[in-house]
C-alpha cells in the first residue's frame, strides 16, 4: 500500500537544495528602498571603522601623521556618517509611499568610492587595499543594486586609478600624504599602531567578505529556485512538459547526428490515468493528486537516470527511453500498468485504486523522424488503448525503416 506523503523532496533530474532561514528574508526579494537602506547601514561600517583607526593613531602615535590631513580625513567620514545617516532616516519616511529611490543609490555609490578612494590614496595603498576594499564592497552591491551602475562605478575608478598611476609616476601627486613618517623601522618591522590599523582593515576586509558569500549564495539559491520552477512539476517533482519535450529534441538531435546506418534508438511511453475525473469526483481533489503524484513514484521506480519522466498534462505522463526499442519500451509499459493497476493510495483512511492506459512508439521507423512524430505517434497508440477498453499497453502501428 502506498502512503501518501506530500513532502517527498524528489526530483529525476534537479534536486535544488534550497535552504531558507527563518531569521531573515532574502534581501533580493526585498523593495529597493528597504535594499538601499540595508546597503547604506553596511556602508556605515567604512567610514565608522576607518574613523575609529584613525582617531586611536591620532591619540597613540600622532607624529606618525600630518595632521593636518588627518583631521581633513575624520571630517570626511563624519560628512560621510552623517550623510549617510541622513540619508536612512529620510528613507525610513519615504518607503511608506515610495518603493524606489534612486538619488540613495547614486549617494550610496559615489559616498562608498569617494571614502574608500580617498583613505586609500592618503595612505598609499590605492592599487592594493583600496581596490580590493572597492571591489569587494562592488560584489557585494552587485547582488542589491542596479548592474548597469555598478558597471560605470568599476571602469570610472580603473579611469581615476590609471590617473593616479601617472601622476604618482611623474611625481605630481605626493604619495601618502597622510603619513608624516614612515610606519616602519629601519629593521623593516611595522610600528605598532600601523600593525593595529592593518588588523582593523583586515577585519573589515572579512566581514565584506563574509557578506559577498552571503550575498552571492544567496543569488545562486534564488537561480536554482527559477531553474527548478522553469523545469519542475511542482506537484510531482517530474521534468514538465516543456523541460520534456526540449530533452527530446536534444536526445533525438544527437542520435540523429550520428553517422551510423542503424540508428540508436529511442522510445516513448505516454500514459493516461483511466477515469481519473471520476477518482477527483468520488473521493476529492486531494485524493486525486495523491494518486498522481503515487503514479509519478511508480514511473520514476521503473525508469533508468537516464530516462526521462514527464508530467505532460493533467493526469498524462510521458517517458523518454534512450537507446530502448519499441519492443522493450512495450515490456516497460506493461510492468508499469501492473503496477499502477495493483498500487492502493491511502488517503484519510480511503484506499484508492487506479488503471492506466500507455501507448508505446519508438523511432526510427519509417513514419517517426522527428519528436513530433514520436509524440504523436505514442499519443495515437494511447487513444487506441483507450478505446479498446482502457487499462492496456498498445503499441504504436509502425514499420521498421529500410
Ligand atoms: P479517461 O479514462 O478517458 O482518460 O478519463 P479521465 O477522467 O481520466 O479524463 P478526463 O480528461 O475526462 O479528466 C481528467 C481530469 O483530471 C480532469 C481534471 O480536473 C483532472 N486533473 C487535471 N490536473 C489535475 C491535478 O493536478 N490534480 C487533480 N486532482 N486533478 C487534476
Ligand atoms: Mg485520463
Ligand atoms: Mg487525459
Amino acid at each position: 500500500m502506498v502512503q501518501h506523503d506530500s513532502s517527498r523532496p524528489t526530483s529525476n533530474h534537479l534536486n535544488t537544495d534550497i535552504r531558507r532561514s527563518a531569521w531573515f528574508t532574502n534581501p533580493l526579494d526585498w523593495r529597493p528602498i528597504d535594499r538601499f537602506m540595508l546597503l547604506a547601514s553596511l556602508v556605515l561600517l567604512l567610514p565608522g571603522l576607518c574613523g575609529l583607526a584613525l582617531l586611536s593613531t591620532l591619540v597613540v602615535a600622532p607624529d606618525y601623521l600630518d595632521p593636518a590631513v588627518a583631521r581633513s580625513l575624520l571630517g570626511l567620514y563624519a560628512l560621510h556618517i552623517a550623510v549617510l545617516l541622513g540619508f536612512i532616516v529620510m528613507a525610513l519616511r519615504r518607503r511608506q509611499t515610495e518603493r524606489d529611490w534612486p538619488t540613495f543609490e547614486n549617494v550610496l555609490f559615489a559616498g562608498y568610492v569617494i571614502s574608500v578612494m580617498v583613505s586609500a590614496y592618503l595612505t598609499g595603498t590605492q592599487y592594493t587595499l583600496g581596490l580590493l576594499f572597492l571591489f569587494l564592497g562592488v560584489n557585494l552591491t552587485s547582488a542589491l543594486a542596479s548592474v548597469d551602475k555598478i558597471r560605470r562605478t568599476y571602469w570610472f575608478v580603473i579611469m581615476i586609478l590609471l590617473v593616479m598611476a601617472g601622476a604618482d609616476v611623474s611625481g605630481a601627486f605626493e604619495h601618502a600624504p597622510l603619513l608624516a613618517r614612515s610606519p616602519y623601522e629601519a629593521d623593516g618591522s611595522p610600528v605598532p599602531g600601523w600593525l593595529a590599523v592593518q588588523v582593523v582593515i583586515a577585519a573589515i576586509l572579512a566581514a565584506l567578505i563574509y557578506l559577498c558569500i552571503l550575498a552571492v549564495s544567496r543569488w545562486v539559491e534564488r537561480e536554482g529556485l527559477y531553474r527548478e520552477m522553469s523545469t519542475i512539476d511542482g506537484l510531482t517533482r517530474l521534468t514538465n512538459r516543456s523541460y520534456f519535450i526540449q530533452r527530446g529534441e536534444k536526445e533525438l538531435a544527437r542520435i540523429q547526428r550520428q553517422p551510423s546506418r542503424q540508428p540508436e534508438a529511442l522510445a516513448c511511453i505516454m500514459l493516461d490515468l483511466d477515469h481519473f475525473k471520476q477518482i477527483n469526483d468520488t473521493w476529492g481533489h486531494q485524493a486525486g493528486d495523491a494518486v498522481l503524484i503515487t503514479t509519478s513514484e511508480i514511473m520514476m521506480e521503473n525508469a533508468r537516470c537516464y530516462d526521462e519522466v514527464g508530467r505532460y498534462g493533467g493526469e498524462e505522463f510521458a517517458i523518454l527511453l534512450p537507446g530502448v526499442t519499441l519492443d522493450g519500451a512495450g515490456k516497460v509499459a506493461e510492468r508499469l500498468r501492473e503496477k499502477i493497476s495493483e498500487a492502493v493510495v491511502e488517503v484519510d483512511g480511503h484506499e484508492v485504486r487506479m488503471t492506466a492506459s500507455l501507448g508505446v512508439a519508438a523511432y526510427p521507423t519509417t513514419t517517426v523522424d522527428s519528436l513530433n512524430d514520436l509524440l504523436k505517434a505514442a499519443d495515437e497508440a494511447l487513444y487506441r488503448a483507450k478505446d479498446e477498453g482502457r487499462d492496456r499497453v498498445v503499441l504504436a502501428e509502425t514499420e521498421q525503416p529500410g
